[in-house]
């Protein structure tokens, strides 16, 4: 009867599709990344993903409705039947409310809300140093973390390396802002309610593999007690 249903928080660059990867293989857990998700269904041209298309298209962003529509029918699935990892979603406290109804009419409720926290500064020195191959965006490099042979050249094909424009300081920055605005609210929520637990996300990915995965062993106990 133990049942692990997480979502992930934390800003952009935080790991969290890395740890979710992971800690969904510990555990047995599929991870629903909402962004995946939704370009899934999208190509499937299944009748959620043509809804979605519509406002897509329209360059309106999906309603909640849709996106929490879409939760509710992976997680009936077989192999969530013991939990699952929710990235992406929510991202304000409207969608939690929204995300909390659905569960319950699933007869589910949330286990906890796992939040890897990053400052700013670092999210920045990771997410603007990372340089792309023109040839092939499979090919990723690190100015500081993992950089190339040759300054700004791919050591695979000898491309030219760019950033991004969503790599860069000023773009970042500002996604930074939108997360504070509207995400952090979702940490006082999910504190308010028992659910939050913090996790250092400046160290290493493994060490914040090893953390995250000794709390969530402690909080499968708790819920087979
Ligand atoms: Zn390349």
């Amino acid at each position: 009867m133990s049942e692990l249903n997480l979502i992930l928080l934390g800003p952009p660059g935080a790991g969290k599709g890395t740890q979710a990867d992971r800690l969904g293989e510990d555990f047995g857990l599929p991870h629903i990344s909402t962004g995946d998700m939704l370009r899934a269904q999208v190509s499937a041209g299944t009748e959620l993903g043509r809804e979605a298309k519509r406002y897509m298209d329209e360059g309106e962003l999906v309603p909640d409705e849709v996106i929490i529509n879409m939760i509710k029918e992976r997680i009936v699935d077989d192999d969530a039947r013991d939990g699952f990892l929710v990235d992406g979603f929510p991202r304000n406290v409207s969608q939690a409310d929204a995300l909390a109804v659905a569960l319950s009419d699933l007869d589910r409720r949330l286990t906890a809300a796992l939040l890897i926290e990053v400052s700013d500064d670092e999210v920045v020195r990771r997410l603007a140093g990372r340089r792309v191959c023109i040839k092939n965006g499979a090919h990723i490099y690190h100015v500081e973390f993992d950089p190339p042979k040759h300054d700004m050249v791919c050591d695979q094909d000898g491309a030219r390396l760019i950033q991004r424009d969503d790599d860069r300081e000023d773009t970042i920055r500002k996604r930074l802002q939108v997360y504070a605005e509207k995400t952090e609210p979702l940490i006082d929520y999910y504190d308010e309610q028992g659910l939050l637990r913090r996790f250092d996300g400046s160290r290493s990915p493994d060490e914040v593999h090893a953390h995250i995965r000794a709390a969530l062993a402690t909080l499968k106990l708790e819920e087979e007690l």
